[in-house]
């Protein structure tokens, strides 16, 4: 089944220029669409122009340059309807703490002009599990119930898109699986949604499909696991006293790199080789094993080879 694109960006350009002269350019030449009904990734390190990315989205940062379609509303001619299609769960709480949950959503829902009558506070409470708290002050929640009152509050007006900016950060694990747990239910319920986030497991996780950015450019859009099959491969170096006797696939998923009278350099994947196998491999020639240099594919390491190529 082809599912219809619910967010479309072509050709999506921002140069923040500043006082003396520099010029950034934040997003250069973006292109990627959301499909309906997916949990979508976007990461990147810092700088790379996420926040640049959704801010466009909320309306808070003018594009430079490029077409953005949400919902099939076009950013530059229907901003309202862009507007009432996303909600948005922002990174840093941002409500009253006198207020109490149910208070700050209908607070919010007056905010997006929805009805008394259309309101669906009770729905969205139980939604984020924070029923029991409905009418204490908001400042008595817990970290993890803010966030999720920060998740309610993008819901009041219903958008069919629903985007996270850093979710779980500084969020303890238990809450973290809780929160996740929240967000994969509204996504059952047919919601998209599009995360960004810095942690690698968390993407692992709940994504269908990761945009990798970095310095405005998108260097990966792919399936999440295709993505993390990159990342399952293992560099080690090793530092040796002669020649080791190994060829490809000498071992399971081995590919040899350099090697060399002082050193072997190889590649594997984590799942299908163990370091150990390949030390005892090496040992088993008499060879003296001077030092070992790894590099575990982590999403740095990701970064590095997509922009090198
Ligand atoms: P991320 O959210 O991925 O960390 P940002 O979108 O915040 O990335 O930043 C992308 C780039 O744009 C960075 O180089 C940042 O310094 C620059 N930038 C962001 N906002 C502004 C601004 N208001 N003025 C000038 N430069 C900015």
């Amino acid at each position: 089944m082809i599912k219809k694109s619910v967010l479309s960006v072509k050709n999506l350009n921002k140069t923040y220029s500043s006082k003396n002269s520099t010029i950034v350019k934040a997003l250069n030449n973006l292109n990627l669409e959301v499909k309906e009904g997916e949990i979508f990734g976007l990461l990147g390190p810092n700088g790379a122009g996420k926040s640049t990315f959704i801010n466009i989205l909320a309306g808070t940062v003018i594009k430079t340059s490029g077409e953005v379609n949400v919902w099939g509303f076009s950013l530059d001619k229907n901003p309202r309807q862009v507007k009432a299609s996303i909600g948005i769960v922002p990174q840093e709480v941002n409500f009253d703490p006198f207020f109490s949950p149910r208070q700050l959503l209908d607070l919010q829902a007056g905010l997006y002009g929805v009805k008394k009558k259309d309101r669906i506070t009770e729905v969205i409470l139980k939604l984020v599990s924070l029923e029991g708290q409905a009418d204490s002050y908001a400042r008595s929640l817990s970290g993890g119930m803010k966030r999720r009152l920060l998740v309610a509050k993008a819901l009041v007006h219903q958008p069919p898109i629903v985007i996270l900016d850093e979710p779980t950060a500084g969020v303890d694990v238990e809450l973290r699986k809780k929160l996740w747990e929240n967000i994969k239910s509204l996504n059952k319920e047919g919601v998209t949604i599009i995360l960004t986030t810095h942690y690698l497991n968390e993407a692992e996780e709940m994504c269908d499909r990761i945009a990798i950015l970095n310095k405005g450019n998108l260097v990966a859009l792919d399936s999440t696991n295709n993505l993390i099959n990159i990342i399952q491969n293992k560099f080690v170096k090793f530092l040796v006293n002669k020649k080791v006797a190994i060829k490809n696939g000498s071992l399971k998923s081995l590919e040899i790199i350099i090697n060399e009278e002082n050193q072997l350099s190889v590649s594997y994947e984590k799942s299908k080789l163990k370091i150990d196998e390949l030390i005892n491999f090496i040992k088993k020639q008499g060879i003296e094993i001077k030092d070992i240099l790894t590099d575990d594919g982590d999403l740095e390491d990701v970064f590095v080879r997509l922009t090198k190529n």
